[in-house]
């Protein structure tokens, strides 16, 4: 099932996507929340009728840097020998079709396509074959860096923390499974010409491995969102650049960088 939040009329819903053909696609408003057991309501509105918004409101998006080998080589570093994890902040997701505004204090704005995984229920210390259990689905997520700023200051808050710094959608995915989210291609565009591609068989660690990892910390909470790295390709973003991130079996997220206004 294809899970999406959006907005029309003025009121916020989830509902899950039916129909293929990208103009035919309707969606069924979902009865109360998606980590919970829910209804369809039946009531369906056309796709092109709805505002999508990120598929999710996550309290935290924790992501893991260096996770594939090619992409950590192509900028001069290692696979560290722990994962990197590193927080983007709430504030820094915005949805599909949303506008990026290139930040005033970089000069070097960079694509990074990733698989989001999203959580779906409270979970802490969460034991590899139980990891299954603990998401929700998956979406395409873009961590925008600001690569210059990265350089230059040793934590990366505001070089991948910034406003609209993590593009989410377009909708959640729910009927992958974990082997299956293991392998998938994942592509980045921009104007239409390749960048990226690769697949997430290429991760150094594996989903269970991050999301083991990472609760042995912290408690993720439903919403909460894990990406899982980048594949090589990364590059420069400029005004007027529409990106894409298109994953496997899940879809297409676009955004358009657009200069501070
Ligand atoms: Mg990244």
């Amino acid at each position: 099932m294809r899970i999406a939040r959006f907005s029309i009329d003025g009121n916020v819903a989830f509902g899950a996507i039916e129909g293929q053909a990208p103009d035919d696609l309707v969606i069924d408003i979902i009865k109360g929340i998606p980590f919970a057991d829910f209804e369809l309501s039946g009531t369906k509105v056309p796709l092109n009728k709805v505002r999508l918004l990120p598929p999710v409101l996550p309290s935290k998006v924790v992501a893991i840097g260096r996770n594939y080998a090619e992409h950590a080589a192509e900028l001069g570093n290692e696979v560290p020998e722990v994962p990197v994890a590193f927080f983007k902040p709430s504030t820094s997701v915005t949805g599909p079709g949303d506008p990026i505004t290139y930040p005033s204090f970089s000069e070097e704005l960079h694509h990074e396509a990733e698989l989001a995984v999203v959580i779906g229920r409270m979970c802490r210390d969460v034991p590899r074959d139980r990891v299954k259990d603990v998401i929700l689905g998956f979406t395409c997520a873009n961590d925008i860096t600001a690569r210059d700023v990265q350089r230059r200051e040793k934590q990366w808050a505001r070089a991948k923390g910034f406003d609209g710094a993590c593009p989410l959608g377009p909708w959640v995915e729910t009927g992958i499974d974990l082997a299956t989210a293991n392998d998938l291609a994942i592509q980045c565009t921009v104007n239409g010409e390749q960048r990226q591609l690769g697949r997430t068989s290429e991760m150094v660690r594996p989903i269970e491995d991050l999301i083991v990892h990472l609760t042995e910390a912290m408690t993720l909470l439903p919403g909460d969102v894990v990406l899982t790295g980048t594949p090589a390709g990364v590059g420069p973003l400029n005004v007027g650049d529409e990106v894409a991130v298109s994953i496997e079996g899940i879809g297409t997220l676009t955004n358009k960088v657009i200069t501070r206004g």
